[in-house]
């Protein structure tokens, strides 16, 4: 018996953990967190979970992703998908300012599609209410649920799972996700008629790679939070810009303390960015082309403390997502000044670069005899081209090394972490 083509995608390091297959089928196919390769789909050992599996496919960006229905007029375009305008903006809640990652655009956002009736709910992520290390994915309809999902939570998790309750439940929801997790939903509204009807805007945070349940462990020990500790929260950005990384736990007594906290840089630079997936290092889209609006951090514009008062960087994507942010500015919901549309590339200076090398480090896994998700009609080489000859060389031989260090051509095997 054939592997089916979703465990396939798994075991090939092609898995961004979006989540979409098991929302799509949820009675054949099911997301577990293993605590190194993320968030992944288990699809049961039936005829009905391979048969899932097959039709899963055409949901499934992690795989292949087709940007050749994308309007890209210019250069801006073909560098960061479509761009129809740019904003600084921030959250006018001073609360959701606050408590967002950079400035809670995103929420207050959120918050206006409720407000206004483009929607009655907001699939978005927020942290696990009986373990903090852990995400899940929810439907909110009001202030206090968008607020569970103000921050980034550099961790693993799977909005799309969301999907087909989004398909079956009453009213239209806005869908909030990594560049991959929109990028699946936007397939699925495409192959699947009634969630398109039913999806009135979709928002993506900008994206580097989300770390496994093993950097948050190392993060915790950083923190020095006790081993038997019950964890209440965790934050890993949020309370000012770009915020401190901080836990709260429970000890035996019940009573609550607050652990000591690190700064963004250190978080991210000393713990958490090596423990992205190999996925996230073949990612060709890190700032959400198939999004109605894509949200950022300004870093063109940096803060000068750690916990300043926040900015986000807003990209309107398509006329919808144009119209919706210039209705939640008239209703007060964001402040925002408007930007060239070029921003994008001075805020993400290294994103850029990122995408270029993605084409030197696929042709390296192909000629290794590796699969590497399909981009069709993505501009990548005119990318590559514009990297210098060390960075050219680097993404190919670069790439080989890492084969070798990490030995990719092994097959990816998951397993669930005891809960
Ligand atoms: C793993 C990761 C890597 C990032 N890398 C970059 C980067 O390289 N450059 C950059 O400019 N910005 C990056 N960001 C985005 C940035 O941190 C902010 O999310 C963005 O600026 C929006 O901030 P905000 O205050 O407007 O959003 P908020 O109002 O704080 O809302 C954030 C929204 O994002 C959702 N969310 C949080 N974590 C996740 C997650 N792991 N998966 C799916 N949804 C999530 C929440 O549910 C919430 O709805 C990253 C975020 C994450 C989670
Ligand atoms: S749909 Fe998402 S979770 Fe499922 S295999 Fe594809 S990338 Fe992975
Ligand atoms: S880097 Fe790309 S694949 Fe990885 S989590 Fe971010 S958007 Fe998804």
């Amino acid at each position: 018996m054939g592997t089916d083509p979703i465990t396939a995608i798994v075991a090939g390091n092609m898995c961004t953990g979006c989540g979409a297959c098991a929302g799509a089928f949820p009675n054949a196919i099911r997301m577990i967190e293993d605590p190194v390769h993320g968030r992944r789909p288990v699809v049961e050992d039936t005829g009905k979970g391979r048969q899932a599996a097959k039709s899963a496919l055409a949901v499934c960006a992690g795989a292949s992703s087709d940007w050749s229905g994308l309007t890209l007029e210019d250069g801006v375009d073909a560098d960061w998908g479509p761009v129809l305008g740019a904003w600084e903006a921030w959250a006018s809640d001073p609360e959701m300012r606050r408590q967002g990652s950079s400035g809670g655009a995103v929420t207050a956002l959120a918050g206006h599609a409720l407000a206004a009736g483009t929607a009655d709910g907001v699939a978005h992520i927020a942290a696990r209410r009986n373990d903090p290390r852990l995400n899940e994915a929810v439907i909110s309809t009001n202030r206090e649920g968008l607020m569970r999902g103000a921050g980034s939570r550099y961790a693993q998790a799977s909005p799309a799972e969301m999907l087909g309750k989004i398909a079956s439940r009453d009213g239209r929801t806005v869908f909030i996700g990594k560049p991959c997790d929109v990028a699946s939903a936007h397939q699925a509204m495409r192959s699947w008629a009634e969630l398109s009807d039913q999806i009135p805007l979709t928002i993506s945070i900008f994206c580097a790679g989300a770390p496994n349940l093993a950097a948050t462990e190392r993060l915790l020990d950083r923190l020095e939070v006790p081993k038997d500790a019950q964890l209440a929260d965790l934050r890993y950005r949020g309370n000012g810009w770009p915020g401190l990384m901080q836990a709260v736990w429970k000890d035996t007594q019940g009573v609550l303390h607050k652990s000591k906290s690190i700064t963004y840089a250190e978080g991210w630079g000393r713990y958490l960015q090596s423990a992205r997936r190999w996925r996230c290092r073949i990612c060709s889209d890190h700032t959400g082309a198939f999004a109605d609006i894509s949200v950022g951090d300004p870093w063109h514009d940096p803060p000068s403390g750690e916990q300043d008062k926040g900015r986000s960087l807003i990209v309107a994507r398509t006329r919808r997502g144009h119209e919706f942010i210039e209705a939640a500015i008239r209703a007060q919901a964001i402040v925002a000044e408007p930007r060239p549309r070029d921003v994008i590339a001075r805020a993400q200076p290294n994103l850029k670069n990122t995408h270029g090398a993605v084409w030197g480090r696929s042709l390296a896994m192909r000629a290794a005899g590796l699969r590497a998700p399909r981009t069709l009609g993505q501009p990548l080489f005119p990318l590559w081209m514009e990297l210098s000859l060390k960075q050219k060389l680097q993404s190919v031989f670069g790439t080989w090394k890492r084969i070798l260090r990490e030995r990719l051509w092994r097959k990816v095997t998951i397993s669930e972490i005891r809960e």
